[in-house]
């Protein structure tokens, strides 16, 4: 007789590896667009994911000035310099670093995100999530968060956890709600040789991104280098060891499974809503938001 065995939980395997594509937005904006280019136009429920990291003012002086969102959330996460944010509602604030901002724009805001600064390094992140097709058109809402605000898990071994969304296994929460995808949002920091293990829904759609260092994905293990991003396979767990002391962040969602109509800063469920969403623009409808 065998003895019973307990289930086996299913450790994610790297599915697909990307570095991105250079991209240039805003007024001159130079980015890695991770998601949202067309090698990688998306993983639902995630629509972008940019990288932005320079110290040449050039690359990130001309910042994003007023443009709208409709249909979804953005969410930036800021690790160095200091971005000011203002939206036609009058809403406006500075995020710091370790800061989080995630931007619910629903039926829609008309922001602009600029640089508060002339020189030195600005380096973060912007992630779209897209809204269920029942909540496109919600009043904008913003859920924002200052470094010190984040829950922070340490753990043996000099890991920490900067926990923006979701719960980490040590069953601490971030500050961050959405019960649309129930998102997962991590920033790991993993010293050489030690590992990080997570449980992550299933079925969720995951991915990790390298900031610095190089992890090991899963087993058996595969590379993962700073600068890359690693879409994960489905599975309970996540598991990752650090080759060379590491910092990455870890990000997950349930996927929505709608159709997606893309047209520029709009997203929705078909042509017709995108091209309403023009007019509305064109119409002011957004200003008094
Ligand atoms: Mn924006």
């Amino acid at each position: 007789m065998q003895a019973t065995q307990l289930p086996q939980q299913a450790i994610r395997g790297l599915r697909r590896v990307t570095a991105g594509i250079q991209a240039s937005d805003g007024d001159g904006v130079n980015l890695t667009r991770m998601i949202g280019g067309p090698e990688l136009n998306m993983l639902d429920p995630f629509l972008l994911f940019d990288v932005f990291e320079s110290d040449r003012p050039d690359d990130y002086i001309g910042g994003f000035p007023a443009h709208p969102h409709r249909g979804f959330e953005t969410v930036t996460y800021l690790l160095a310099g200091r971005l000011r944010h203002r939206d036609s509602a009058g809403h406006e604030g500075v995020i710091e670093p370790g800061d989080v901002q995630w931007m619910t724009a629903g039926r829609g805001i008309v922001h602009s995100e600029m640089p508060e600064q002339e020189n030195g390094l600005l380096q973060g992140f912007q992630l779209w999530v897209n809204l269920p097709a029942r909540e496109k058109m919600c009043a904008p809402a913003y859920q924002e968060f200052s470094a010190e605000d984040l829950a922070v898990a340490y753990e043996p071994g000099g890991i920490q956890v900067r926990i923006i969304a979701g719960r980490s296994d040590g069953g601490l929460t971030g500050p961050v709600i959405n019960h649309h995808v129930s998102p997962l949002f991590m920033d790991i920091s993993l010293p050489a040789g030690q590992t990080f293990e997570q449980g992550v829904d299933a079925g969720d759609n995951a991915f990790v991104y390298v900031i610095d260092g190089a992890v090991a994905v899963g087993t058996p293990e595969r590379d993962l280098e700073s600068r890359e991003l690693g879409i994960l396979q489905h599975g309970e767990r996540v598991r990752l060891r650090a080759q060379r002391a590491a910092r990455f962040l870890l990000v997950a969602a349930q996927p929505l499974r709608e159709p997606v109509a893309r047209g520029g800063p709009f997203v929705m469920n078909t042509p017709e809503e995108v091209m309403q969403a023009f007019e509305d623009y064109r119409n002011n409808q957004f200003k008094d938001q």
